[in-house]
């Protein structure tokens, strides 16, 4: 009797350790000991450090004065864990990066249908800059992850001021990678001076009825968001708040509801890399947002946020080292959403 009451015990007590051992750990489990982490890093980054192809991006002139050999990766789980491997506190121009978390900002403010109605969540299979696409589909501004729409995005934040409306922005950067940052003023006033095409697109749309504020207003705030100066940790712990369900994994703090990531999430598929959002989706399985200064982020939701940095830049404006090293963690640690 008391022999089968102890084995009953036993065999329970199993079988509850088993079940919380697979309740922990989600369908496409990733491996995230900190050794397996650390050791995939080193080994991406060993692995792309001797790629050259690509180049700076040289329309913004500053830009194109980066050290192009420059290259970081980060990685950051919800529960707060950071890793970093290469040239992970040089700080670079977030770039394009900062769209998706101007989107999240829009759609946490004024909710998923302001988003679907006044910008849209469509892919334009263009150009980040293409002015192609607002002539050319009907709904002028398609998605918030192209300058297009990004502008729009901007345009749309309710503020009193420019100056206010510039808080709002550079503050949801920062509750995002939970720490101050600040714009960089070389490379800010290098895109100033060569924006001619930003300022056309912001024109075309507000003829359109598309942009929601100022033009040269909203063209200023825009090329100074796309300034702030972030190192791949920053970037890495703002794709874990994404991965974390939108809770900052350092600092704990609540960035954007929970129920809004998963919209921000998908149109980072849809448009994150331009017009290479698809080839990446296929052969990555993240969510994920590039820039121009070298810097890319990829979520895996619930699992782990991580960035990349290098400068140099394939044809769709972005990084081909950034694009290699995610790919490989991603194979190695696990974390496809389709999978
Ligand atoms: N500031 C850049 C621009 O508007 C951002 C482009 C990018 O990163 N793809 O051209």
């Amino acid at each position: 009797m008391i022999m089968s009451t102890m084995l009953h015990r036993a065999t329970a007590f199993a079988a509850l350790l088993l079940s919380a051992f697979y309740l922990a750990l989600p369908a496409t489990a990733a491996d995230l000991s900190p050794e397996k982490i650390e050791k995939v890093l080193a080994e991406a980054h060993k692995a792309f450090k001797g790629v050259k192809d690509g180049a700076n991006a040289d329309y913004i002139p500053a830009l194109d004065e980066v050290d192009p050999e420059l290259f970081g990766i980060s990685l950051v789980t919800p529960d707060g864990r950071v890793y970093n491997v290469g040239d992970s506190k040089y700080t670079f121009s977030i770039q394009s990066i900062s769209k998706a978390f101007i989107a999240a900002r829009v759609i946490q403010d004024q909710g998923t249908e302001a988003m679907l109605e006044q910008i849209g969540v469509d892919a334009t299979g263009q150009p980040f800059n293409s002015i192609e696409a607002i002539e050319s589909i009907e709904e002028r501004s398609v998605n918030p992850l192209v300058n297009a729409g990004a502008m729009a995005a901007v345009s749309m934040i309710k503020a009193d001021s420019p100056e206010e409306k510039w808080a709002q922005i550079q503050g949801t950067l920062e509750s995002f990678a939970g720490r101050e940052l600040t714009v960089m003023d070389d490379i800010y006033a290098s895109e100033a001076a060569t924006n001619d095409r930003n300022q056309a697109i912001a024109k075309l749309l507000d003829a359109y009825g598309r942009l929601y504020d100022d033009v040269p207003v909203t063209v200023d705030l825009y090329t100074r968001q796309c300034s702030v100066g972030v190192t791949s940790h920053d970037l890495a712990v703002m794709a874990g708040t994404l991965a974390a369900g939108g809770r900052n994994p350092v600092t704990g703090d609540q960035v954007i509801d929970e129920d809004k990531v998963p919209e921000v999430l998908a149109v980072m598929a849809t448009a994150g890399l331009y017009d290479d959002s698809g080839i990446w989706l296929y052969n990555v399985g993240l969510p994920a947002k590039s820039g121009v200064g070298g810097g890319i982020v990829a979520v895996a939701p619930g699992e782990y946020g991580i960035a990349a940095f290098s400068p140099r830049l394939d044809a769709a404006g972005n990084s081909v080292r950034a694009q290699l090293a995610i790919e490989y963690v991603v194979e190695n640690l696990g974390g496809n959403v389709f999978e």
